[in-house]
């Protein structure tokens, strides 16, 4: 891999080379890098009738008008006109299918061959009183609503400069800063999502259990109401449970509107002086062994090309598939870039019931896009078109391979935390915020993100593994990609060779032996909250 990253192919200068999927498909994509001028010769013969740019599709036959356009085995749309065989196979001449409808899909049908157990990889994390664990140290400071985030990041800043130098073993001091808490209706039904998100973020493995929370006092969502009595393992019940007296609950809440303050400066001192009292108790922690089945893996792509679905997400698979084996719990999200192949989700379903949520999931997914006037179609963007993602249906059938070939045994709602093993589907949209903040909240100790187009993505709270799909991008983005799945397109390496690397990466990266780039340059995107009910 490192060889493919140090010696730089020029473009144009290999032979040509198109990569077809599936022994139906009437489209092939082109993988040279600058792509493949008109007149180029394929192996099979065939003379490109245009200059097709990478990642873009060539027709391998006449494809008369009507005709159905095939990758992936399944219809990415129909040609508009006539397109002659080595003719570029451009969005513009494609008709989109329409969604598959979600009655009558096949539930719970396919019953994949069980895989032999994964035994013997550990990885050294965090073991925290509820028996997750976490792969990083970090004392996060919830926040009820936006109003404090401003003092919450002084105080912050005073308490990186001031008291971690004495805390070692503290890895980060993180503000769970968003956009929630006032100006909204609270009491909608679907504010719970946005709610049950913050709450469940703030119980995040990574953050050792020690949850302090910053408030205002005049919000709408009351620090009572954002952790309820028993929705936290309190610090007073862990300190008791050791010495063996009744728990007294208390929650460590920071309220700027006490009374008892007196000036900003008194704001910040609370809040500094509350910190330290957690990182006390977060410093004495020390990593232990502990089984790979304790990753708690979020898998998503975003910026995303045509080699997404070819190289960087066949590998993510291949790992899924590795994880699963081991006992762990990886998670793929993104609906309206699995919605497409909802067919084969459903299929894969360990019951009819984990089938049904998966339907319920969508339904309400079309509905909420439905609310707006759009559909599913209005997920790609013009970097996935330049790209040579045509449309949705070609960018999912590449995406859902993000989830390997497990059965699918558990599926979670927007903001939900999840509680089993195995391959979930944790329903979330797909814009990388948004999904990344929803994966956290499910509990999700170890990110992995695949990229074509490039994205210097990363989060404050746990490690972002980033994936390139193209050797190109692995040259030019050095020093922010992780891994280069390039190399599958390149012929140098198999999806299997890439799906192991990233496997023992992330062992290395869940034990702090490594740290990611976007780590290594504290590259931290917002949480935000998905908030589908209204705000007044
Ligand atoms: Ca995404």
């Amino acid at each position: 891999m490192s060889q493919a990253l140090q010696t730089p192919q020029a473009a144009g200068s290999a032979a040509p080379l198109t990569i077809r999927m599936h022994a139906s498909d009437n489209v092939a994509i082109v993988a040279n890098d600058g792509g493949l001028p008109v007149g180029t010769e394929l192996p099979g013969g065939l003379v490109l009738r245009d200059k097709v740019p990478q990642g873009h599709k060539v027709a391998l036959v006449d494809l008369p008008k009507g005709a159905v356009v095939l990758r992936y085995g399944v219809p990415i749309g129909h040609a508009l006109s006539d397109i002659a065989a080595g003719s570029w196979v451009h969005e513009r001449l494609l008709q989109m299918p329409d969604a598959r409808e979600l009655d009558n899909l096949p539930m719970a049908t396919v019953k994949p061959e069980p895989q032999p157990a994964l035994e013997g990889y550990t990885f050294e994390g965090y073991r925290n009183a509820d028996g997750s664990v976490g792969t990083r140290n970090i004392l996060a400071i919830t926040q009820t609503v936006q109003c404090v985030a401003g003092v919450t990041d002084f105080a912050v800043q005073r308490i990186k400069a001031e008291l971690l130098p004495r805390f070692p073993n503290v890895d980060d001091v993180v503000a769970l800063e968003h956009g929630y808490g006032c100006g909204v209706a609270i009491d909608a039904p679907d504010a719970v999502i946005p709610i049950r998100t913050l709450r469940h973020i703030s119980l995040n493995p990574n953050f050792g259990g020690e949850v302090m929370v910053v408030s205002l006092g005049c919000e709408k969502l009351q620090p009572e109401r954002l952790l309820p009595p028993g929705s936290i393992p309190l610090v007073d019940e862990r300190n008791v449970a050791d010495v063996g007296t009744s728990a007294e609950t208390r929650l460590d809440v920071v309220c700027l509107q006490d009374d008892a303050h007196v000036g900003f400066m008194s704001m910040v001192d609370s809040i500094v002086r509350q910190a330290e009292e957690h990182l006390e108790r977060l410093n004495a922690r020390r990593r232990v062994t502990v089984p790979a089945s304790e990753l708690v893996v979020g898998v998503q792509c975003g910026g995303s090309d045509a080699f997404s679905g070819v190289t960087a997400n066949p590998a993510v698979g291949f790992c899924t598939d590795l994880l699963v084996r081991a006992g762990a719990s990886v998670m793929f999200s993104e609906t309206t870039e699995v919605r497409d192949g909802i067919a084969q989700l459903t299929a894969r379903a360990t019951t009819p019931e984990v089938a049904q949520a998966m339907v319920r999931e969508m339904a309400w997914y079309d509905a909420y896009l439905k609310r707006g006037s759009v559909d599913r179609s209005a997920n790609t963007t013009p970097g996935n078109k330049k790209g040579g993602l045509s449309n949705i249906v070609e960018k999912a059938m590449g995406s859902i391979v993000k989830s390997g070939s497990a059965p699918i045994s558990n599926v979670l709602a927007p903001g939900e935390k999840l509680k089993h093993k195995g391959l979930t589907y944790a329903a979330t949209p797909a814009s990388d915020f948004i999904c990344g903040t929803l994966q956290l909240a499910a509990g999700m100790n170890l990110h992995v993100f695949t990229t074509g187009r490039g994205t210097p993505y990363g989060l404050a709270a746990v490690p972002v593994i980033k994936v390139a799909t193209r050797s190109d991008l692995a040259r030019r983005w050095h020093d922010l990609m992780d891994i280069n799945a390039g190399a599958i397109a390149d012929g140098s390496a198999s999806i299997e060779d890439v799906g192991w690397e990233m496997f023992r990466l992330m062992l290395d990266v869940a034990s702090g032996r490594k740290k990611t780039w976007a780590e290594h340059w504290k590259l931290h995107n917002a949480l935000v909250l998905f908030n589908p009910a209204p705000v007044t």
